[in-house]
C-alpha cells in the first residue's frame, strides 16, 4: 500500500550521502523510560512510524537497560521490508552500570547491540553522552575504536551526543576531518531553549550530520508534563506548564507547537522525537506535514515564546566537569 504521508521530507545528513526523515522515532520510551510501554504499542509504534514515512530509528543499550533496543529489534523485525529502507542508531558507552567508554568496552558493546536489534551493521554508532567520559580519552581511544567497527563494517558512521554544547566542538576540533560524522544534540533546539543555533555553521564548516533530540523537552512541552527523573528546574517546569495550559486554553496542543518549531530548521537534518504508540506517532507526523502545508502557527508560538522568556535557554548541569 502507498504511504498516506509520501511527503514526509527526507534531509541529508551531512557528508554521509544518508537522508533522514525529518521527523525521528526516539526509541528510549520503549525501554519504558516514561512508563510502561507493552510490547504489542512497541511493534505498533515502530510499524507505523514507518508506514508514515519516518526511516530514521534511535535507540542505546541505556534505555530501559537494554529493553529499549530490544524492543526496537522487535518491531523492525516485523516490518518484514528490506534492510536498506531504514537507518538505525545505536549508542555505546553509557549502560545501567555506568560509563565505559573504553575501547575494549565498545567494541564489545556493538556486538551486545546488534543480537538485541537482530541486526547485521547499524548506520550510526554514537559515543553516549561524552561528557561523563575524559574527552581526550573520546578523540585517542573511542572514535579510534569506532573506526575499526567502521572498517570491519559492523557500523557506517560515528557519531557523539551530549548536553552541554562545548563538548562537541572540543572533540570535532581535535579528530581528523572526516572522522566523527555525525552530532546528537538534546534539549537544545526547542521553544524553551534554542542554543544549538549557534552551533549549526561550525558544524555546517566541519561537514558533520546534525540531529536535534528531544523537541518536547523530553516531556516539558506537553500535556502530560515531563517524568518525575526531569533534570529541569522547578522554574522551567513550571513555566512549561503554564505554556501547555495556555495552548490548551486556546484550543492548541504545545506539542504541535514544539515539534513545528523544530522542524523549521532544515541545517538540522532529523528531529527526534520519543514515542511510544501509533496515536503520538501520528501526531507528529501530522505536524510535520501540516508545517509544510500550511507553515507554522506563528501568532501561538509568538505567545508561547513570550511566557517561556523569563526561562529560555535555562538549561541543567550534566557530566563531570573537564579540566
Ligand atoms: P522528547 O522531547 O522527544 O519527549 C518524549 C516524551 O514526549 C515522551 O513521554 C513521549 O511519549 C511524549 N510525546 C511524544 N509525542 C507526543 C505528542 N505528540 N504529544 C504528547 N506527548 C508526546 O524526549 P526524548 O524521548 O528524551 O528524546 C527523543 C529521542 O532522542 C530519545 O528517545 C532518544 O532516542 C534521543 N535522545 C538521545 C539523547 C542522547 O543521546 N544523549 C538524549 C535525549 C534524547
Amino acid at each position: 500500500m502507498a504511504s498516506p504521508h509520501p511527503n514526509l521530507e527526507l534531509r541529508p545528513l551531512g557528508n554521509t550521502g544518508l537522508k533522514l526523515s525529518c521527523v525521528g522515532f526516539g526509541a528510549s520510551p520503549l525501554g519504558s523510560v516514561f512508563g510502561p510501554v507493552s510490547e504489542h504499542d512497541a511493534i505498533s509504534s515502530v510499524r507505523e512510524a514507518f508506514r508514515l514515512g519516518i526511516n530514521f530509528f534511535d535507540t542505546s543499550p541505556y534505555y530501559g537497560g537494554t529493553l529499549s533496543e530490544k524492543m526496537l529489534g522487535k518491531g523492525l523485525k516485523a516490518l518484514g521490508v528490506p534492510r536498506n529502507e531504514y537507518i538505525v542508531s545505536t549508542k555505546c558507552g553509557r549502560y545501567v552500570e555506568g560509563f565505559d567508554f573504553s575501547a575494549e568496552r565498545v567494541t564489545r558493546s556493538i556486538d551486545e547491540s546488534l543480537a538485541r536489534l537482530q541486526l547485521d551493521y547499524v548506520d550510526i554508532l554514537q559515543c553516549h553522552d561524552i561528557e561523563f567520559g575524559s574527552l581526550d580519552q573520546i578523540v585517542n581511544e573511542t572514535i579510534p575504536a569506532l573506526q575499526k567497527l567502521k572498517e570491519a563494517g559492523k557500523i557506517r558512521f560515528i557519531g557523539i551526543t551530549g548536553l552541554p554544547l562545548g563538548v562537541f566542538t572540543y572533540v570535532l576540533d581535535r579528530v581528523p576531518p572526516g572522522t566523527v560524522d555525525v552530532i546528537l544534540s538534546y534539549c537544545h533546539y526547542s521553544i524553551n531553549d534554542s542554543t544549538l543555533g549557534d552551533l549549526l555553521p561550525y558544524l555546517k564548516s566541519k561537514g558533520v550530520g546534525v540531529i536535534t533530540a528531544s523537541p518536547l523537552a523530553m516531556g516539558l512541552l506537553t500535556e502530560n508534563g515531563p517524568p518525575e527523573w526531569h533534570p529541569a528546574s522547578l522554574e522551567l517546569k513550571s513555566a512549561c506548564q503554564a505554556a501547555a495550559a495556555f495552548c490548551k486554553e486556546k484550543g492548541k496542543n504545545i506539542s504541535k507547537i514544539a515539534m513545528q518549531y523544530s522542524l523549521s530548521n532544515k541545517d538540522v537534518s532529523s528531529v527526534l522525537v520519543g514515542m511510544n504508540s501509533a496515536r503520538q506517532v501520528e501526531e507528529n507526523v501530522s505536524a510535520a506535514t501540516e508545517l509544510a502545508t500550511f507553515g507554522k502557527d506563528q501568532e501561538t508560538l509568538a505567545e508561547v515564546e513570550a511566557i517561556l522568556s523569563p526561562v529560555k535557554n535555562q538549561t541543567w548541569p550534566s557530566g563531570i566537569q573537564q579540566s
